[in-house]
């Protein structure tokens, strides 16, 4: 049953209300790309805008006033001038969305939380939220702004019913500050009609795709045009879902295009039987697609008959891969380790098929079981969950699945070695090799970005390239070597994602974090000595402590200190923080004084360039001294 939204007009209230939506920080991902976007996209902050809340945005009365901080590109405001917060969030951001909700709460804010993970965990909310929305908001959200303009709202509102995507309004793309962002983004379908054991789409939008009409397509395309936006990611979980829809659609983005001279390059995801659809592979081609992602999750036909997935098992994955490249469009896909069916033996096989087709945005992760997924319930069953790690990233080197072909050190120290081994100059350089040989030509012209594209290459090769020595430089023109000039870009492109892939890997993956403890000791064992010397450890406390599978280093500012101590300080943090990548720093300030906020500053703001791993914690008065988007702040009295 499919329910059609009732979007309140402005008639409905009185005076405004202010609503803020919050976007809550992620932590670092395979997904966050930030050696890419340090390195060679400097003037961009993060991958995707918030859509979600954006579509919230545009659901909300006209009458109240709206806006969106997205924590990953903008600073946080500690006192807002708002009557509501609403914080969404997907699993990985659950940590930060509990943290952000409690600390607005405490300050007597009406918070709302909502996005993904509500949806499939609202139990984990109770306690850190006045209101939980569960489910598609089109429905719910209108209705909470009723109620809460009324003063009868409730604390749980849950969606019963699958809406109906035609009533969808375009999502508030004004509110958001793309320009900030590598990719724009927007939604044709929701739901699934696969049954992927792992899965929770299915649960979250449905077996039956639904989709919007290809007028609210325009508009939002437009808006994205006067916006500026370049590359544009169609977020479908599975654009494929409804076939003969997905067909009405390339052809019509292929008219849009050709009328707009090509404005943009576009990305989604798919089922990997798009490839055995010659037809509708060149209806992507032709409406501007340069790159889908693709779950292939394994190419052991056993594994992907236990996990349910049956639309992998009627082709040859690999030609599948490189009939996506005949016809101009690259190919990132998900793989998985830790089906019931791998043995220590599965990841050779797994990297073999890795390497030959190509794939440079190979996501590789443990099997994860998200709460009410038939995995997790099978699991739970079974006895073989373990409730001491989060479900959120799969690609953090720990799962909550009891693997049995292997035993859990088996199946970590295997994923450790594929990750270790892909992330080689010479491996990279033999995927792109395997890529470009099957890599046939865009079939859309594209809008030249020439200025910007030049740009780019020039950073990569010099930040990325270079700086690798000469056998990462022999790598690299052993890449492109015998390939046409006219290719170029695209390798260019997949050695940027294979170098950020690196520096992630660099951080999460084991046999790197081994190397690293030992840095770590020996470097901290330096620090302490040299603070001594500074004559500080009366005002400072260093504590080692363990967050997940990194190590943290705690320095806890006890007492004001002088500009000098404050830049030796930072001097030396910065120094630990360069030799050990994988390190975290918390700085906390607990007794700070109006002249300690200079010493704040002093302290952290030369730390920028290792932002993403520094937490700072202080009283809140203290830290609109500081730029949340770029410091992950942890105000120590709101918690
Ligand atoms: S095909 Fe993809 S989206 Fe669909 S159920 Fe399987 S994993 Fe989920």
């Amino acid at each position: 049953m499919v329910q059609t939204p009732n979007i309140p007009s402005a008639r409905e209230f009185g005076p405004p209300v202010r609503l803020l939506l919050i976007n809550p920080r992620f932590p670092e991902s395979f997904w966050s790309f930030r050696w890419a976007l340090r390195e060679v996209l400097p003037s961009r902050r993060a991958v995707n805008p918030p859509l979600g809340l954006a579509t919230v945005a545009a659901l909300t009365p006209d009458s109240w006033q709206v806006s969106i901080v997205d924590e990953n590109i903008e600073a946080l405001p500690l006192a807002p001038e708002a009557d509501i917060i609403g914080i969404g969030g997907m699993a990985v951001q659950y940590g930060r969305q509990r943290e952000l909700l409690n600390y607005y709460r405490n300050r007597g804010y009406y918070v709302v939380a909502g996005g993904s993970y509500a949806s499939l965990s609202p139990e984990s909310y109770i306690g850190h939220a006045d209101t939980i929305v569960v489910g598609e908001a089109e429905c719910t959200w209108p209705e909470f702004c009723r109620d809460f303009r009324s003063g009868s709202v409730r604390q749980h509102y849950k969606e019963t019913e699958w809406i109906a995507l035609e009533e969808s309004p375009t999502p508030r793309f004004d509110l958001l500050k793309l320009d900030r962002y590598t990719t724009a983004s927007l939604q044709f379908s929701r739901g699934c009609p696969y049954q992927c054991e792992f899965c929770d789409i299915p649960l979250l939008f449905g077996r039956r795709p639904r989709t919007k009409t290809l007028d609210q397509i325009a508009r939002e395309l437009d808006a994205l045009r006067e916006a500026g936006a370049r590359n544009v990611f169609f977020v479908d979980d599975n654009l494929i879902g409804h076939q003969p829809r997905a067909r009405e659609l390339m052809e019509y983005l292929a008219d849009y295009q050709g009328r707009h001279d090509y404005p943009f390059g576009l990305g989604t995801e798919a089922s990997v039987n798009l490839a055995s659809n010659q037809e509708l592979l060149e209806l992507f081609g032709d409406a501007g697609f340069r790159w889908v992602f693709l779950g292939i999750e394994t190419p052991d036909t056993e594994s992907l008959a236990e996990a349910g997935k049956k639309q992998n098992l009627k082709s040859d994955l690999l030609e599948a891969v490189y009939n996506f490249y005949r016809n101009g469009i690259s190919v990132f896909s998900g793989f998985i380790v830790g089906f019931d069916n791998d043995t220590p033996q599965s990841f050779s096989r797994l990297y073999r098929f890795i390497l030959s087709s190509g794939i440079q945005v190979a996501m590789l992760g443990l099997l994860t079981a998200v709460p009410r997924t038939p995995l997790y319930e099978r699991l739970e069953k079974e006895g073989r969950l373990r409730h001491d790690v989060p479900p959120g990233d799969n690609t953090g080197g720990s799962t909550n699945v009891i693997p049995s072909g292997m035993s859990y050190e088996e199946m970590v120290s295997g994923y450790d070695r594929i990750y270790r081994d892909l992330c080689r100059d010479f491996t990279i350089a033999n995927r792109v090799r395997n890529k470009l040989r099957h890599f046939g030509n865009p079939r859309l012209p594209g809008k030249k970005q020439g200025r910007e594209s030049l740009a780019m290459a020039s950073r990569l090769l010099l930040h990325g390239i270079l700086r690798g020595g000469p056998r990462r430089v022999a790598a690299f023109v052993w890449s492109l070597a015998g390939s046409p000039p006219r290719l170029w870009p695209i390798a260019m492109q997949d050695w940027a994602y294979a170098l950020s892939i690196r520096a992630y890997a660099r951080r999460h993956i084991g046999a790197a974090r081994e190397r690293e403890r030992a840095m770590f000791h020996l470097s901290v064992q330096q620090l302490t000595g040299r603070l001594q010397k500074y004559h500080l450890r009366h005002k400072l406390d260093l504590v080692t402590e363990h967050a997940g599978n990194r190590l943290r280093l705690k320095i806890v500012v006890r007492a004001d200190l002088a500009r000098r101590e404050a830049r030796a300080v930072s001097r030396m943090t910065r120094k630990l923080l360069s030799r050990a990548p994988a390190l975290l720093v918390a700085l906390q300030f607990n007794e700070v004084s109006t002249l300690g906020r200079t010493c704040i500053r002093d302290l952290v703001e030369p730390l920028r360039r290792h932002a993403d791993r520094i937490t700072v914690q202080s009283h809140s008065s203290l830290l609109p001294w500081l730029d949340s988007s770029v410091f992950r702040i942890a105000p120590i009295d709101g918690q």
